[in-house]
């Protein structure tokens, strides 16, 4: 046991802790001990020890004495706002100091004018059995006296908490960790997102990854940390609301994971297609022909069209630092309203891409730096550009392409402002000639919502990569796409004509007459098989033996229907009502509920709508329903588990399921099936609410075969339904023990694994020597290799993206069941998914041939 004296840091006067004007001191929450006012200005080591944390901005600093106590002497409150504006540190961080060391200089009129606050708490970190034991008394002190004493102190004491570090706020900080399950990671869009909700909060919020850490307000610095999917992110605050802050946080990240989540499950319509012609060689190819990458898939001839982007000059020096911040504030203001002008304007994904712009520009490091460069004498002009160069810099340093591309993000920005400083805006609309194809070695967000759709075919560029934003903004307006061309393209003629093949990831830049003529002829006979194969799609499908296929679509929402009914799905095959009920603080009402499914029902027409009961709980948790933390959410309270637990809940989605009109327009899907008693659980209540809505009838119940349980019971299963909904994404999951959002595994995660076909058979055994109809609404169902497998095991039902539909419709017309049949059968006896995908391709092109 040993006690320890901890001297005043300062001269000035002593007073008690309840004297700061910041709640976190003066509430305790960093630990005990005393404040000074100081009057002099260097900051002295209160007690030997090592020097753990002195940030940059040096307003504070913490320091681990030999017994393990921390000490975190704070100058000032709210002097973490000055940036390092007033404040000299004297030893670097993981220094070794003697009592008396000078630590910090600092300016007191600087920080006296700049801060809430000059009284500086010294607070020694809480642990276990350790206290105050003697306090100086209010009044002057001189530096180097003793403040307070401490003991007595156990041998190898060490703090109940994290070691104070300067912000205050990290230290004490609530903390969470998480496992980030962003496709993509922590990018632009989740960035926004999360800075977005961390700015709601009085708490200091800090994010931790990678040994690094970021302000959880600045989008650049989140970006930087380089967090990727499945990498782990500890989140700290703290504050008055430090509990709520990190709630709000890891609410907006689960949020942008769930939408994360929904967005992949369109991705085959929505994403710009990768795959095998996304890995082609961007290699120089020889007799007039460039290689490059697709981006967006598709086939055009038109008018070479070249776009430079102007070099905008700026001036490095300025002797008004003043003048220079206010033209930076004026031309962030200007540019910031012209983007919520533009966004309310646009579609979602043009939406999307400029609320991450303006978060950029609000962006407090960008801001911080550029205010830092002016202040130093520099260009307001000079000052942005070289912030934003700055943080492109260390984005691009990351090793990871989709973060490196957000780059191009941060150069729109700059130029956006570049050209408000010089009192100009960028064109809202770019001027192309007939059919174009733009050409340039890259293109920003910005210029490329500027072009003029109606002339633009196709868009080549030298540089440039398939996930960046602006091959999103292409993808969603259709157009195709090749990028990483390299600098040859920059030795096309402008104005010639050029054929881009984007699905094979070509670009002809000679093309002959003939060539033309038969490219246009190409162009024109794709664009009539689009109108065809769509207006084809509205009529009912059958094999090219009879056979009644139904082609649903899957559903998320009311817009979903829409593009349902647009593509000719003849019913929804799975209504994912889920999304009404996650990402919200109470659960929706039965007559919000009612509302919601009438409409989708409407929407759709009068085809059927198969809506699935609440998949909620795992990985899609509810904040009001308190669901204990599970270690493994995949097996846990999840599906029909959770909606029995909760019969409150479930009792609430039935009866408004069961009032949607026309009464038999709706049946319902039960999600998570593991045994027939979940089924009559179910069951009965809906037979029970059936009655009290006096009810005409009886409605049909079906239930998803996504657990291998389900699938080797279908039999005992088919008792209980009316109809059978192979759920092929977590049935592949279970069946093959590999998470179907694990990147590492995402190849081997296949469907036509032999051993999950095998399930898929019994499944469709069962249903046909029940006579119930068996579909299949998984990810599969939209797999050109997959689908004459599954008609071929007595699947007689797909339900896809509402995009899919006509292309489904289109394949499942040349197919003949019995040759289906014959295929599925060699199949079921395959090792591999490879050896089934390699057996799928040399048949299917003889599939539906005459005979
Ligand atoms: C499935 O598991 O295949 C399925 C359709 O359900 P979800 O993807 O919503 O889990
Ligand atoms: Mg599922």
């Amino acid at each position: 046991m040993s006690t320890l004296k901890i001297m005043a840091p300062l001269t000035g006067w002593c007073a008690s802790l309840d004297e700061v004007p910041d709640q976190v001191f003066a509430g305790r929450m960093l630990g005990d001990g005393l404040a000074i006012d100081p009057t002099s200005g260097v900051v002295i080591a209160p007690c030997a020890g090592e020097i753990i944390t002195l940030p940059a901005s040096a307003h504070a600093v913490s320091i681990r004495t030999a017994q393990g106590i921390d000490v975190l002497i704070h100058i000032g409150i709210d002097t973490v706002e000055l940036r390092g504006r007033g404040f000299e540190p004297l030893v670097p961080p993981g220094a070794m100091v003697r009592a008396g060391d000078e630590l910090i200089r600092f300016d007191l009129d600087i920080v006296a004018r700049g801060a809430k606050s000059l009284m500086t708490p010294i607070v020694i970190a809480p642990v276990d059995g350790v206290s105050i034991s003697q306090r100086r008394a209010q009044g002057p002190v001189t530096a180097g006296e003793v403040l307070f004493e401490i003991g007595p102190i156990p041998e190898h004491a060490s703090s109940v908490s994290p070691p104070l570090t300067a912000g205050a706020a990290a230290e004490m900080a609530v903390s969470r960790t998480l496992t980030i399950a962003l496709r993509h990671g922590l990018h632009a869009r989740p960035a926004a997102m999360l800075a977005n909700r961390a700015k709601t909060f009085a708490a200091q919020v800090s994010l931790n990854a990678h040994g690094r850490s970021a302000n959880a307000r600045s989008v650049v610095a989140i970006m930087a940390l380089g967090v990727r999917h499945d990498d782990a992110l500890t989140i700290q605050a703290i504050g008055p609301d430090a509990p709520q802050a990190i709630a709000g946080v890891v609410a907006a990240l689960e949020e942008a994971m769930t939408m994360d989540t929904a967005a992949g499950d369109g991705a085959a319509a929505a994403r710009p297609p990768g795959g095998a012609a996304a890995a082609r060689s961007a290699a120089q190819a020889d007799s007039g022909v460039l290689n490059g990458i697709t981006a967006v898939g598709g086939f055009e001839v038109g008018r070479a069209t070249r776009i430079e982007r102007r070099n905008i000059e700026v001036v490095e020096h300025s002797a008004d630092s003043a003048h220079e911040a206010a033209e930076l504030e004026r031309a962030l203001t200007n540019v910031r309203l012209r983007l919520q002008r533009v966004a309310a304007t646009g579609g979602a994904t043009r939406r999307e891409i400029i609320e991450a712009h303006l978060e950029f520009l609000g962006d407090p490091s960008l801001q911080e730096a550029a205010h830092g460069l002016i202040a130093a004498g520099k260009g307001a002009g000079f000052a942005w550009r070289s912030a934003v160069r700055q943080s492109i810099a260390a984005l691009e340093a990351l090793d990871d392409a989709r973060m490196r591309e957000r780059a191009d993000d941060l150069l729109d920005v700059e130029a956006h402002v570049l050209l408000a400083l010089a009192g100009e805006a960028r064109p809202m609309i770019m001027p192309l000639p007939e059919h174009a194809i733009l050409l340039a070695d890259d293109l920003l967000p910005s210029e490329i919502t500027a072009l003029d759709r109606q002339r633009l075919a196709a868009i080549c560029l030298g540089a440039g990569g398939t996930t960046s934003h602006v091959a999103i903004l292409a993808a969603a307006m259709e157009v195709p796409m090749l990028v990483g061309i390299g600098a040859d393209i920059r030795e096309i003629t402008d104005g010639s004509i050029v054929i881009v093949d984007a699905d094979a990831g070509r670009l002809h830049i000679k093309p002959n007459a003939e060539e033309i003529e038969q490219a246009r002829g190409a162009v024109e006979s794709r664009r009539l098989a689009r109108i065809a194969q769509r207006a084809a799609a509205r009529t009912e499908c059958r094999a090219l033996d009879g056979t009644r296929i139904e082609v649903f679509a899957n559903l998320g929402n009311i817009a979903d229907a829409a593009a349902a009914a647009l593509n000719g799905a003849e019913g929804c095959g799975l209504l994912r009502t889920e999304f009404l009920f996650i990402d919200r603080e109470t659960a929706p009402g039965e007559d919000e509920q009612l509302a919601a499914y009438q409409g989708i029902a409407n929407a759709l027409g009068d085809v059927p709508l198969i809506l699935r009961l609440m998949d909620v709980g795992g990985d899609k948790p509810l904040r009001y329903l308190a669901l204990p933390h599970e270690e493994n959410p995949a097996l846990g309270m999840r599906g029909v588990r959770t909606a029995l637990a909760h019969p409150h809940l479930l009792r609430a989605q039935l009866r408004a399921a069961l009032r949607v009109v026309p009464f038999g327009k709706v049946r319902l899907l039960i999600p998570m099936v593991t045994e027939p008693a979940e089924i009559r659980a179910v069951r009965g209540m809906v037979d029970e609410l059936s009655r009290e809505l006096s009810l005409p009838g009886r409605v049909e119940l079906g239930a998803m075969i996504e657990t291998p349980a389900a699938a080797l019971t279908a039999a005992l299963i088919c008792r209980e339904v009316e109809f059978l909904s192979i759920g092929s994404n977590d049935l592949t999951q279970y069946t093959l023990a590999m998470d179907r959002g694990h990147s590492q595994l995402a190849r081997r995660t296949d469907a036509l694994h032999p051993a999950v076909l095998n399930l898929i058979a019994g499944a469709a055994d069962a249903g046909a020597a029940a006579g119930k109809l068996v579909a299949v609404c998984g990810g599969v169902a939209a797999d050109s290799q997959a689908v004459p497998i599954l008609l071929g095991l007595g699947v007689r039902e797909l339900s896809v993206v509402p995009a899919a539909v006509p292309a489904l419709k289109q394949q499942i017309r040349g197919l003949r069941i019995l040759e289906c049949r014959e295929l599925a059968l060699r199949c079921l006896e395959a090792a591999t998914a490879s050896e089934v995908r390699a057996l799928v391709e040399k048949t299917i092109a003889n599939l539906g041939e005459p005979t």
